[in-house]
């Protein structure tokens, strides 16, 4: 065959195959994308499981009408302008990937109004060429997306899609990832019409173990251990289960800097830590970790689950001694005043 440069749907669909697994992967996308324009609402509703549709409607900042186009074509970025801004990455997003490769594999609107403009706009990219089309809408502050019959037009795809309730599943975990550690944001999730989970905006620490109970249960919330520690310009902060309950809590969230990670390094210091204290395998946490984002690499994967440490040792001891400072002070005081 002849070398040709790909269509600009087909060069998305590819990358779509990297980002876009499944309709969760949409949801963490969009949510994303909601929480970088500074959103403090952000309304998810689902249907189907997400296949037939996914609507995420937040009260962020907007995209101005001349660049709806661009928000929606592949690369296009407000968030990276230099490759040292990538080494500092602190939004979500920065690749640019994420609407293009959606929208090329669904029917996607985008409506959107920024606080200076009259009135909201909408916009989809239509056919192999993509070419964007942008009509008047009526839409508040904010932006929403819907995102219709995911996959229609990769058949592949659309045949690994499990059941609604599996899917549906899918996004309401990743939904208690994000939400405990961005309780500043409102977040409803409604499926099929009905509203399953509502987290209000937490400001203060009582609301945030209310947030936290409805995500993990009430007896990890209830008991848990709080962890506090700074060191230079590194903190860790957050929840570890108390080794006063037996039963493991199946909750392991590690944040590097507000993102969700899969990480060794934090389940080895946590069970190192909780080595001669109880029998536990795998007790539960949920932790934030915060250093210089020089400190750490994001840009290690595509849906950005990993990343790399630059002084994985010391950040690895610097966690041991956060959690044994915790545990010791779970033994001088009694278990329930530590979740006060
Ligand atoms: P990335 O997030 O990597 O920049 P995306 O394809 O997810 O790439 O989004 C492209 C651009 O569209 C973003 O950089 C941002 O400027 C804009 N955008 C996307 N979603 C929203 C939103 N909900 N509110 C405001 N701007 C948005
Ligand atoms: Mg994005």
């Amino acid at each position: 065959m002849a070398i040709k440069i790909l269509p600009p749907q087909l060069a998305n669909q590819i990358a779509a195959g990297e980002v876009v697994e499944r309709p969760a992967s949409v949801v963490k996308e969009l949510v994303e994308n909601s929480i970088d324009a500074g959103a403090r609402r952000i309304d998810i509703d689902i249907e189907k499981g997400g296949a037939k549709l996914i609507r995420i409607r937040d009260n962020g900042g907007g995209i101005v009408k001349d660049e709806l186009a661009l928000a929606l074509s592949r690369h296009a970025t407000s968030k990276v302008e230099t490759l040292d801004d990538l080494e500092a990455i602190l939004s979500f997003g920065f690749r640019g990937e994420a609407l293009a490769s959606i929208s090329s594999v669904s029917r996607l609107t985008m409506t959107s109004r920024t606080a200076e403009q009259s009135g909201a706009w909408t916009a989809y990219a239509e056919g192999s060429e993509m070419a964007v089309k942008v009509i008047p809408a009526a839409h508040p502050e904010g932006t929403t997306i819907e995102v219709v019959d995911l996959f229609f037009n990769t058949p592949a795809r659309r045949r690994f899609l499990k059941s609604d309730k599996t899917e549906f599943g899918h996004i309401d975990e990743w939904l208690k990832r994000i939400a405990l550690v961005r309780s500043d944001v409102h977040f409803t999730l409604s499926h099929n019409g009905k509203t399953v989970r509502n987290y209000r905006p937490a400001t203060n620490e009582a609301q945030y173990l209310q947030r936290l109970g409805q995500v993990s249960g009430r007896p990890f919330a209830d008991n848990a251990l709080r962890v506090d520690c700074q060191h230079d310009d590194m903190s860790l902060s957050g929840y570890l289960q108390s080794p006063a309950l037996v039963q493991p809590a199946d909750v392991h969230y590690f944040y590097v800097n507000g993102r969700l990670v899969r990480d060794r390094l934090v389940n080895h210091a946590v069970r190192q830590a909780f080595a001669q204290m109880s029998e536990l395998d795998q007790p539960g946490y949920v932790l934030m970790l915060e250093l210089d984002p020089h400190q750490v690499d994001v840009n290690v994967h595509p849906a950005k689950h990993e990343v790399r440490f630059h002084q994985s040792r010391y950040i690895h001891d610097f966690i041991l001694q956060a959690l044994q400072s915790a545990l010791s002070q779970a033994h001088t005081l009694p278990v329930n005043t530590q979740s006060q």
